[in-house]
Formats: structure tokens, C-alpha cells, sequence
């Protein structure tokens, strides 16, 4: 079969691999659809803190079962959700029900071999029926969870001033968890263009731009008191810190990105506001289930997101351009049959 391989930082190629075998408890799955995600990017230019060459990418997958096991409830052709986090079982982590921080945690695409390629075997247990999405909507359900993810770990209220910083896929994501939770949101981000596909999109009606006096725009926009609960997906360690700021007293920041840096923060502040830091990765079975339900719903403006698309075999040669060439871009989507 083929398979986007790559090789090395800078190296992609298309690869003729082996045919997956279907192990015990696995479903063989034709892939249909990969996203391409800001993790995959990092991964080319090698940027990603622990990635080991060679890797086939791609964690955002949809695609149509070709085999299942005899006992499985799952149908020949049936479209599924690929959720990518295996998890061991056993660990502290998945012994309390949290599989997505399993320690020995191995993510498709990332720790091992991903789904830009055309058949995959993966384990039962993480597949999940697609229900009426399409292969589009369905390989989009795995960004979108990390935002529901995200908006279930904050404990948002119906009503709560929420803000999310950074306005690209998984900040889009969360701010469409966090309104349909109820939540008064604003998004904030340095780029104006991403703000107005914001508000374009349907996605939030209050944006704050951020630049040299982001913080006294927050503290107008909340009539001085903060908001309730904010939500950080930049992936910039500046940007996490300055968000310790913009919390209201009694409030919550969540943190959804990663950097490899330390995040610092002033005690004090941190302490007068009775502030609740939470750390929000991957997401749970639960969380892929509200999304495909809200796409279902037809709650979410899933299709404006999808701004590009190739084929497999033209990844080799886009998904470098798309490294820079940034301006318009919010998901690109890959089709593969
Ligand atoms: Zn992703
Ligand atoms: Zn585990």
C-alpha cells in the first residue's frame, strides 16, 4: 500500500509499505481522511520535542472498516472515527479512567506509525461509529475533541465570561465547546485575519486582538473584573503566562497547549484569585461522543474550517508549502480511495 513517510525533518516521500495485519481485537480500516494538524507540521520541519524518524503521520483519521473481528459490533463498510491515543490499560493514569495521560501513552502518528497511508489496523477499542457524518466531519472529530476535552476539564457554567486565547483549529474548537456549554465567549489572538474567520464563521461574536495593551483591553471588555474562565491554545509560552492576568477572581485557566519550556507564574496573583490551573491533553471517549453528536446536530460550522485539501499523494509536495504559506489556512484535509 501506499504510505506518506517522513524520512527525516524536511524529507517526505511516498513510500510503497507493507499491508497492515489485523491483529486479535483490531479493526483493519481503510483510511478515507487524514487532517493535517499543527503536529504534523512540527513533525516535517522537526520541531516536535521526541520524534523519531522514520514516521508515517497523521492522527486525525476517518475511514470505512474493511475487517473486523467475528465478535465485533461493527459492520463491513461501516464508517468509523479512529481515535488515536492507544493507552496501556493498566497505569495509574487508565486505572482511573483517564487513558488520555496513560503513561506509556502512544499516539498514532506521533510515538508510532499514524494513518497517512491507506489501510491501518488499529484496536477495537478505539474505534467509534461516525453515526451520520461524513468522512470530512468524521476526520475532524479528533481537533474538535481536544477543545471538548478542554471545556470539560474547565467545569464551565451556562453563562460564564469565557475567553480563549489563540484562534487557530484547537482554540476555534474549544471556544464552539465552551458557547454550546453556555459559555459568553471571546477569543483573542495577535492576528487579525484568524479574528475575523472567527467571527465570519459564526464561530464567536466578541474578539479581542492582542498587542502591546492586551491586557487592558481583557479588563475593559470584563468591566475590569476578568473572565471566569480562560482557555489557552497557543502553544506560546508568553502567551500562557501573561493569561494568568486576565483571570477573574475565583476563576480558571486552562491550559491545552504544550511547550517544552517552563511556565512561570507570580504566586501572589495566582493566590488573591483562589485560581484553579488545569492542564487539559488529549481527550476521552466521551469527549470524541459530544462531538459527534454536535456535528450531528448540525451545530457546528465544521465546513468553513475545512480550508484545504489534497490527496495522498500530493501531501508530499503541500504539505511543505503549507509550513509557510499560512495565509487563509485553518485545516487541510487529506483524501485518500
Ligand atoms: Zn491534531
Ligand atoms: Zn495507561
Amino acid at each position: 500500500m501506499q504510505a506518506v513517510v517522513c524520512r527525516a525533518p524536511g524529507e517526505l516521500t511516498i513510500e510503497e509499505r507493507p499491508e497492515p495485519e489485523r491483529g486479535v481485537a483490531e479493526i483493519l480500516v481503510g483510511v478515507r481522511r487524514i487532517g493535517i494538524c499543527g503536529t504534523d507540521y512540527h513533525i516535517y520541519e522537526g520541531s516536535h520535542p521526541y520524534l523519531q524518524y522514520p514516521r508515517i503521520m497523521g492522527h486525525e483519521l476517518s475511514g470505512e472498516v474493511l475487517e473486523a473481528p467475528p465478535d465485533s459490533t461493527f459492520d463491513r463498510g461501516q464508517i468509523v472515527v479512529i481515535n488515536p491515543y492507544l493507552s496501556c490499560g493498566g497505569c495509574v493514569a487508565c486505572r482511573n479512567g483517564k487513558p488520555n495521560c496513560c503513561t506509556r501513552i502512544a499516539v498514532l502518528g506521533v510515538h508510532r506509525d499514524g494513518g497517512m497511508c491507506e489501510r491501518i489496523s488499529v484496536p477495537e477499542t478505539n474505534v467509534y461509529p461516525a453515526g451520520r457524518l461524513t468522512l470530512d466531519e468524521a476526520a475532524s472529530v479528533e481537533f474538535l475533541a481536544i477543545g471538548a476535552h478542554a471545556v470539560a476539564r474547565s467545569r464551565l457554567k451556562a453563562g460564564a465570561r469565557t475567553l480563549v486565547i489563540g484562534a487557530g483549529p484547537i482554540g476555534l474548537g474549544s471556544a464552539l465547546f465552551a458557547s454550546l456549554a453556555g459559555g459568553d465567549v471571546t477569543i483573542l489572538d495577535r492576528d487579525s485575519d484568524r479574528l475575523a474567520f472567527a467571527t465570519q464563521a459564526g464561530i464567536v461574536a466578541k474578539t479581542i486582538e492582542a498587542g502591546t495593551r492586551t491586557l487592558e483591553r481583557v479588563l475593559v471588555a470584563t468591566g475590569g473584573e476578568g473572565f471566569g474562565i480562560v482557555f489557552d491554545a497557543t502553544g506560546n509560552r508568553a502567551s500562557m503566562e501573561a493569561a494568568f492576568a486576565y483571570v477573574a477572581h475565583g476563576g480558571s485557566l486552562t491550559l491545552v497547549s504544550i511547550v517544552t519550556e517552563s511556565v512561570t507564574f507570580s504566586d501572589p496573583e495566582f493566590h488573591k484569585r483562589e485560581m484553579t490551573v488545569f492542564g487539559s491533553r488529549n481527550a476521552l471517549r466521551g469527549d470524541f461522543e459530544t462531538v459527534v453528536a454536535a456535528i450531528e446536530s448540525g451545530r457546528l460550522p465544521l465546513p468553513r474550517m475545512l480550508t484545504h485539501r489534497t490527496r495522498l499523494t500530493g501531501v508530499v509536495a503541500d504539505l511543505p508549502r503549507w509550513t509557510s504559506e499560512k495565509k487563509g489556512l485553518m485545516k487541510a484535509m487529506v483524501e485518500v480511495g
